[in-house]
């Protein structure tokens, strides 16, 4: 099995005890048997995995710290905490119930590129020790440590009341007594957790919460909050019943934070995101898509995220913690209420296309729209793909990693703008 762009996922006919237990010992191994916490969520695979993944560090010398049922910025946290060289996070995310994933972050908190794990990869052969086995010990206030540190920085909130959607995940875990502790009125939904995730599919898609939204709106709540299975991400929904999705979630973390660095993001986000930065008088930074891309850029950065919705705050630890992010945004509604907040950003719209093209004619067609770029001497980067920056919007064509696509995608005032600047890019690369 191979690293992709965050980690080895898999279904169960690959991703097992025998080939994690393997995979193990390569990341032992890359760590010198150091100190690693490991951590899972709530899938019906993650406790054998887990298992297997501890008996593969020990077995190649490192002293293992078993967090148990965690979120994964819970688990990354405990890094620093615990002063541990990696963290182990078997979690797919919010990738359906079915999946798995051993997902592995060093000890400066930055995720394991696809680039970094051909090097574990080369170290999963080789001789076990009897005499260099390594201890297991188990450590069960994380997620209290986590909440701490999270209520320090965010501070407690007036009373507010909100609704979480756990989504029956990891959230179930933290959230309700975080936000209990932060000092709202709680309603909870799917606060169970179950690995099969029989309450909504996992990623917090506007469809996938259209009960969060439905509850929003009956309830008279302030704000409702959802997260995926591992807790990284989270999205909003607004007073009114309106979702805000990831890269909102992000731009209005900026307006919320005092952050005096630069803002990292990457380069599928929307302006939106340098619009919040701009408020603020800070520099937007564009990386390649990619959680470990994203925490590789994080150096001196005042804050980092996603276009999925998932905010680092590098002042916690360099993991997209959605719960922090929950967390500012409670202390926020002390000022405005969320749609208010939302009311202080533009909004914008997209378009995306998709062009079929084989591998050698995917990199010809990026390279045709970064030779208009250059010639009509637009603003551009070409770190991921080739994305282009006008005045109010922007446009940006990317080879798809693992299908045979081109990606085309949009952003402008009006949708009808972003179809314009589609097709046109359609018709240079074309
Ligand atoms: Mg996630």
């Amino acid at each position: 099995m191979h690293f992709g762009t965050n980690g080895i996922r898999g279904l169960f006919e690959e991703l097992n005890p025998e080939t994690a237990v393997k995979l193990a010992y390569g990341i032992g191994r890359y760590f010198n048997g150091g100190k690693i916490v490991v951590a899972r969520d709530c899938r019906l695979t993650g406790e054998v995995l887990k298992n297997a993944v501890v008996a593969g560090l020990a077995s190649v010398g490192c002293t293992v710290i078993d967090l148990g049922i965690v979120s994964s910025p819970t688990a990354e946290y405990m890094i620093r905490k615990l002063d541990a060289e990696a963290a182990v996070i078997i979690t797919a995310s919010h990738n359906p119930p079915e999946w798995n994933a051993i997902k592995v972050v060093d000890g400066k908190g930055i995720a394991v590129s696809k680039e970094r794990g051909k090097e574990i990869e080369k170290l999963v052969e080789g001789k076990l020790w009897w005499n260099r086995v390594g201890r297991i010990s188990f450590y069960e206030n994380a997620t209290k440590d986590h909440i701490k540190a999270i209520i320090e920085m965010a501070g407690k909130a007036k009373k507010k009341k909100i609704i979480l959607d756990c989504g029956n995940g990891t959230a179930c875990v933290i959230a309700p007594p975080l936000f209990k502790e932060l000092g709202c009125d709680i309603l909870t939904l799917n606060s169970h957790m179950d690995g099969r995730f029989p309450g909504r599919p996992s990623e917090p898609t506007e469809k996938n919460v259209e009960n969060l939204i439905r509850a929003v709106k009956a309830e008279k709540v302030d704000c409702g909050i959802a997260w995926d299975a591992d807790g990284d991400r989270v999205i909003f929904v607004d007073e009114k019943g309106q979702y805000i999705i990831g890269d909102m979630v992000y731009a209005l973390s900026i307006l919320w934070s005092d952050v005096k660095g630069d803002v990292v993001t990457t380069v599928a986000t929307s302006r939106v995101v340098e619009d919040a930065a701009g408020k603020k008088g800070l520099k937007t930074r564009y990386t390649a898509i990619g959680a470990p891309y994203l925490c590789e850029a994080m150096e001196g950065a005042g804050i980092g995220g996603e276009e999925v919705g998932g905010v680092i705050w590098p002042e916690l630890s360099l993991a997209k913690d959605g719960f922090l992010t929950g967390a500012m945004l409670v202390k926020a509604l002390e000022r405005k209420t969320l749609s208010e907040w939302v009311k202080e950003l533009p909004s914008y719209y997209n378009v995306k296309e998709k062009i079929p093209a084989k591998a050698k004619e995917k990199s010809e067609l990026v390279k045709k729209a970064l030779e208009y770029a250059k010639k009509e001497k637009l603003r551009y980067n070409d770190i991921d793909g080739v994305r282009v920056d006008y005045e109010d919007s922007w446009v940006i064509v990317r080879p798809s990693g693992t299908e045979d696509y081109v990606r085309i995608f949009a952003e402008a005032k009006t949708l009808e703008k972003a179809g314009e600047l589609v097709e046109k890019f359609r018709k240079i690369t074309g």
